[in-house]
């Protein structure tokens, strides 16, 4: 902000016009696009939960959350919820804080379970418009379990609609965000993920009572990638990446490209792969006029 030469005091306590020097600077092209745009979070926990604070300071239009579970003390550990808030839904807790924060933020709270029949119909039925197609711009996967990831893949394949998935390790200690555009990049069936490849069966982890571990360090910088590669993804501007990891240990970060499996079990996304490829020329004259 700009400084009273007599007083010393900023006098621009304005946030926004810090967030609109991007577009000055010449990083963003349109920055104020970010009010038009709706972004769904599902999984309101150590990753979700941030993620939801970063969109709502940034400015975001519309924010949709979903979560089942009630915060408890031992999610004090994490970032952003508070002991006295203790026994709320996460959802509700989370709408008390970002409306505080900013109060331009249309928020939305589903206090739901996404993997139940119902919860499925309903979820997706909250993510779309009259005549079918989905009405936000992104989804984000913050959630900690394979059945809800599959559950998110699912709906976006049937709406056709680009997702982010994130997670971090049992151990704490590395993470991961990864892009699934239907048709065009691998959908969340089409490559096992580790756990599966591993052959651990994590309802058994759980049901045990082993407890993960967990680092609001590394929650935190999962979530900012995440919302760094949303506010690239939604504002158009520097490189999406498709897979980014982070291992702290080594403070090693692989990307890759993860092409959709041709033979992947799941017939909507080799239906979304058919579609793609079908508009493959389209693709090719829109990029050499750009
Ligand atoms: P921990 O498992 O370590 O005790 P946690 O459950 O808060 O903590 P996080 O990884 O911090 O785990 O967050 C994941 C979030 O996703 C949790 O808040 C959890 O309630 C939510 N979640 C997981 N599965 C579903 C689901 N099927 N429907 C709705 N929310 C879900």
């Amino acid at each position: 902000g700009k400084i009273d030469k007599m007083s010393g005091e900023v006098v621009d306590s304005n946030p926004y016009s810090r967030l609109m020097a991007l577009q000055r600077m010449g990083i963003v092209k349109d920055y104020e696009a970010i009010r038009n745009k709706t972004v769904a979070v599902v999984g309101m926990g150590g990753v979700g939960s941030v993620a939801a604070e970063m969109l709502t300071r940034c400015g975001i239009g519309s924010l949709l959350m979903y979560d089942y579970d009630k915060v408890e003390l031992a999610n004090m550990n994490r970032l952003f919820f508070r002991p006295e808030q203790c026994g709320m839904t996460k959802t509700d807790a989370a709408a008390q804080t970002l409306s505080g924060i900013n109060p331009d933020v249309a928020l939305e709270s589903y206090t739901m379970n996404i993997t139940t029949l119902e919860g499925f119909d309903a979820f997706k039925a909250s993510l779309t418009k009259e005549g079918g197609s989905s009405r936000v711009d992104l989804v984000l996967s913050c959630v900690d379990n394979y059945e809800a990831r599959m559950t998110i893949n699912q709906v976006c394949l049937e709406l056709n609609q680009t997702w982010m998935e994130s997670g971090v390790s049992e151990d704490a200690v590395s993470g991961h965000i990864q892009v699934v555009a239907p048709g065009d990049t691998a959908c969340f069936a089409c490559v096992p993920p580790l756990v599966v490849a591993s052959g651990i069966d994590e309802r058994t982890l759980k049901r045990e009572g082993v407890c993960a571990a967990s680092l609001p360090t590394t929650m935190g910088i999962i979530a900012g990638l995440l919302v760094q590669n949303t506010l690239k993804y939604l504002l158009g501007f520097g490189q999406v990446t498709q897979y980014l990891g982070y291992s702290s240990l080594k403070d090693f970060f692989p990307t890759m490209q993860i092409k959709p499996n041709t033979g992947c079990d799941n017939a909507m996304c080799r239906r979304r792969q058919a579609e793609w490829a079908a508009r493959e020329p389209q693709r090719a004259v829109a990029a050499a006029a750009a």
